[in-house]
């Protein structure tokens, strides 16, 4: 069948929206019709080659919608269910069978190749392959065929077109929190980076019953909403003496930290600020190669760093959780959503990276 989709050809190059071919669902597949997709920065860093994958490909993986045909064997969900997507493990490696499908040992061949791991790809362009299986849904498309591990059934009283960021951004920043970092009440945390997973761990840490929950970034209009969701102080890191700001703020040194910009100097701050013990969720996305010093002095004595990968969390169980915590008021992210027509691609993503404002764009399919 044909799909409209939105490859990204060449490194910085606009989106181009143009028409695909979707294949028809092997066994293990699932035919989902977008109704919305977030866009994560990743999606973004793909497109500058900041993550270098191969183009063309279609992107976007935080997709919600509706089944329209399945496999002969998914059985979890059929069609007219509400979904969301999210990324794909084997379920059947060490780490998928403990319930940790983050680590999944075909993780990259399933998430971002663009492709089946048999080498295929469900989306195909005058006869030829087009890469359109990144994070098992490209959903920068009207339609996807996700393997059935990505599709995640949620219930149909949900507002779906909202509820796609569930699947990464918000499972990614709120995880973080509650299943690697669990922090006794009473703890004092620091959040560097307040976008959507930066915004996610705060509410995380309001959750967990935190009681200094700081925020650090360099856009006021994202510290101002970093407050509404929970924050209790905030530092601009464009004008203020991070680290020594945290230690007065923390008698000393905070007890976790969590990193979500990837900015070399905010990974460092993130581990210099700590008090003993304590220790830094690295989860932000970091310049490929690239080395960071850190003073052992600040290392020592029970401290440390450790990446979280999509928030330690099994995607199946944790998405709809997520979704009835939105449902009870305790995951507001609906704040700081701005939804989009999918034609507007380009200018929602101008508008995220710039001006601080659009924190978390949603593309609205035709
Ligand atoms: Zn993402
Ligand atoms: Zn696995």
């Amino acid at each position: 069948m044909q799909a409209m989709a939105a490859v990204v050809r060449e490194a910085e190059g606009d989106f181009l929206i143009e028409a695909v071919d979707v294949d028809e669902p092997r066994a293990d597949e699932v035919l989902v019709r977008i109704v919305a997709s977030g866009i994560c920065h990743t999606d973004v860093a793909v497109q500058r080659q900041e993550i270098n994958l191969p183009l063309p490909m279609v992107v976007g993986h935080e997709g919600s919608g509706v089944v329209e045909a399945v496999g002969s064997a998914v059985t979890h969900v059929k069609p007219g269910d509400h979904v969301v997507l999210s990324g794909d493990s084997c379920g059947q490696c060490r780490h998928c069978h403990e319930g940790a499908p983050a680590y999944c040992d075909e993780f990259i061949e399933r998430n971002l190749s663009g492709q089946r791991t048999d080498g295929s790809s469900p989306l195909k362009q005058n006869g030829h392959e087009l890469l359109g299986r990144f994070v098992g849904q490209s959903s920068f498309a009207t339609y996807s065929l996700s393997p059935r591990r990505s599709v995640i059934k949620i219930d149909q009283d949900l507002p779906l077109e909202l509820m796609g960021p569930l699947g990464c951004g918000l499972t990614t920043g709120f995880g973080t929190v509650i299943n690697a970092i669990k922090p006794p009440a009473g703890s004092s945390i620091v959040v560097f980076g307040v976008g959507t997973v930066g915004l996610a761990a705060i509410m995380g840490a309001r959750e967990t019953g935190c009681e200094k929950i700081i925020a650090v970034d360099m856009k006021p209009a994202r510290l101002d909403m970093a407050v509404e969701m929970g924050a209790t102080h905030c530092i601009n890191a464009e004008t203020s003496n991070v680290v020594s700001e945290i230690r007065a703020l923390t008698n000393g040194g905070a007890d976790f930290s969590v990193e979500c910009s990837g900015a070399p100097t905010a990974v460092r701050e993130a581990v210099d600020c700590l008090g003993r013990p304590g220790w830094a969720a690295q989860v932000g996305a970091t310049p490929g190669g690239i080395e960071i010093p850190f003073s052992m002095d600040n290392i020592g004595l029970g401290r440390g760093i450790k990446g979280v990968v999509m928030g330690d969390a099994a995607a199946q169980t944790f998405v709809p959780y997520l979704a009835s915590l939105w449902r009870d008021g305790r995951l507001p992210y609906d704040k700081f959503v701005k939804y989009y027509d999918f034609a507007d691609i380009n200018q929602a993503v101008h508008d995220s990276a710039t001006t601080g404002k659009v924190i978390k764009p949603i593309l609205r399919m035709p």
